[in-house]
């Protein structure tokens, strides 16, 4: 079991069913489920942060209709060879990649900040320390992980820095700037390219880029998947209703897939 930390306090925590507690008399109690709220109330922005329930289903069943699967067959077959024995997801969602990454890491902590998304992925998917908390105060002990990996999700550097052991890895995975260009001309009439690179000074200092891949395909989906895509899609909301509307109505729309890749090692 990995070193936790207490949110509120960050003295040990000791992991221990039915509710994991610190010295300080700090408990939080192991859900039915089997994940942890390690989300203290003072944290949360909004009552229900992240994504809400509408939204992981039909991330779930996006996903699980393997729309996604080369990436997900591409940061498994990255991470292999470095033999990891700990991992850290951040903002894992419903664990569609997560369960992909314990595949090849034994001990994997799974956190995001929506409940909801974390009750599916540990309803789910056993072996998995599931947590809900904040991305940008980590609930893990300093230098405690081989590997942090953050896929679509925030990059805390520093915190990823913090609890990194020397040596130990980045895997981010940001949308390549032509990713779902039909999509979002669909939605929007006007496209502009995602940014991959914006984020890399972010790691100038105290890692070294050590791999970097494009995941790129075409991808044809059904109404169904169209609509599952929207309904997980961050940006499909700020789109006009009657924009988004015609596109839902639209079956086997072609578009593309395309995923960059990168890999950090973090300096001694
Ligand atoms: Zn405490």
């Amino acid at each position: 079991m990995p070193a936790f930390i207490c949110p509120l306090c960050q003295s040990p925590l000791l992991a221990q069913a039915p509710s994991w507690r610190c010295e300080n008399g700090h408990s939080f109690d192991v859900a039915r489920e089997g994940y942890v709220n390690l989300l203290p109330v003072q944290h949360k922005k909004s009552k229900s942060p992240g994504d809400t329930p509408d939204s992981v289903q039909a991330r779930r069943a996006f996903l699980q209709a393997g729309h996604y699967q080369p990436l997900r067959d591409a940061v498994t077959d990255l991470l292999r060879p470095l033999a990891a024995l700990t991992l850290l997801d951040l903002g894992c969602g419903e664990g569609y990649y997560t369960s992909a990454l314990h595949e090849v890491v034994p001990e994997v902590t799974g956190l995001d900040i929506a409940k909801p998304a974390i009750q599916l992925a540990a309803r789910r998917f056993k072996g998995i320390t599931w947590l809900v908390g904040s991305g940008s105060l980590l609930p893990l002990a300093a230098q405690s992980q081989d590997v942090v990996s953050s896929l679509f999700s925030p990059l805390p550097v520093a915190e990823m820095a913090r609890v990194l052991r020397p040596g130990g890895h980045v895997l981010v995975v940001t949308p390549a700037p032509e990713h779902l260009w039909t999509v979002r001309e669909g939605l929007f009439g006007e496209v502009r390219a995602h940014e991959p690179d914006k984020f890399l000074k972010d790691f100038a200092e105290g890692f070294e880029l050590v791999g970097r891949e494009l995941v790129r395909y075409p991808l044809t989906l059904t109404q169904q998947a169209l609509k599952d895509l929207l309904a997980m899609t961050p940006y499909a909301w700020k789109a006009k209703a009657e924009r988004r509307a015609l596109l839902e109505q639209q079956d086997g729309f072609a578009t593309e897939a395309a995923f960059s890749v990168m890999l950090f090692r973090k300096l001694a």
